[in-house]
């Protein structure tokens, strides 16, 4: 089964700014893929049109083989915007994680067993009484990616998930993603550095400054072919 189809997007920002240009892409369900480019290349335009937060000029994107738009699938599609800031918004780090599971109606006892989990998972243990604005920036990116993994999601689009994150943080995030895609969940992270890549992907997007598609294949391809 595809996790989405997009086909012929295209955007450009009010200023006339094109940031996508003719985007073909299909990934299947389980593929773990990384949106590699340079800064401005479109790589967060791109994950928050697969997320539904922006509309394409042209193209469209389907989900799981459905009509549904990405806003009907809240339950299954979850995005890391790249300031994690963005993603919470409540007063403390335990409502952002009590708040994705709230809207999708989840059990009390079984969102709060989440939360729990999530909390040991991304050491988070001192953090979750804070106000998110209180975190750091490397905090502020592992509170983020709890909340959107408190909802159990099939689909993951990750906007530079461990940007500001230390080395040992960056295991976590990274071992919490491979456990996710072990377990199915279909994994997409953008990310401005190839070296990061193998860690996280087997396949990677290339994106060059015009917002295309530059290349597309499994990693050891793509990158080492330059
Ligand atoms: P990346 O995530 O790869 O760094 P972005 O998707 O953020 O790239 O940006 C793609 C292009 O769109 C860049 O040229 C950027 O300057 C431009 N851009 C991003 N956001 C806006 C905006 N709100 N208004 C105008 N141009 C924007
Ligand atoms: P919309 O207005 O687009 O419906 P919401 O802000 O209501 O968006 O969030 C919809 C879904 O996005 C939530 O059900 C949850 O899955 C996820 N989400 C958004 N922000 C957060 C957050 N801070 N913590 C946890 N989940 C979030």
């Amino acid at each position: 089964m595809n996790a989405l189809d997009a086909r012929d997007l295209q955007f450009a920002y009010p200023d006339g700014t094109t940031a996508l240009d003719g985007i073909e892409l299909t990934i299947e369900a389980g593929e773990r893929v990384a949106i590699l480019g340079p800064n401005g290349a479109g790589k967060s335009t791109l994950l928050s049109l697969l997320a539904g937060l922006r509309e394409p000029a042209s193209g469209d994107v389907t989900y799981f083989e459905t009509d549904d738009p990405a806003d009907a699938l809240r339950d299954r599609i979850a995005h890391c915007p790249q300031a994690p800031a963005d993603y919470l918004f409540n007063a403390t780090v335990r409502e952002d994680l009590e708040y994705g599971p709230a809207q999708l109606d989840v059990d009390r006892a079984d969102a709060e067993a989440r939360i729990a989990d999530l909390t040991a998972e991304f050491d988070l243990d001192g953090l979750v009484d804070k106000p998110p604005f209180r975190l750091s920036g490397g905090e502020q990116r592992r509170a983020a990616l709890a909340a959107a993994l408190a909802v159990e999601p099939d689909l993951l689009l990750l906007d530079e998930p461990v940007a500001d994150v230390d080395a040992g943080h960056r295991e976590t995030i990274f071992d919490a993603l491979d456990r996710r895609n072990e377990a199915g969940t279909t994994v997409v992270v953008s990310t401005p550095s190839a070296d990061l890549v193998p860690r996280v992907a087997d396949r990677v997007v290339l994106l060059d400054r015009a917002g295309s598609i530059a290349r597309d294949g499994p990693v050891r391809d793509v990158l080492t072919d330059g």
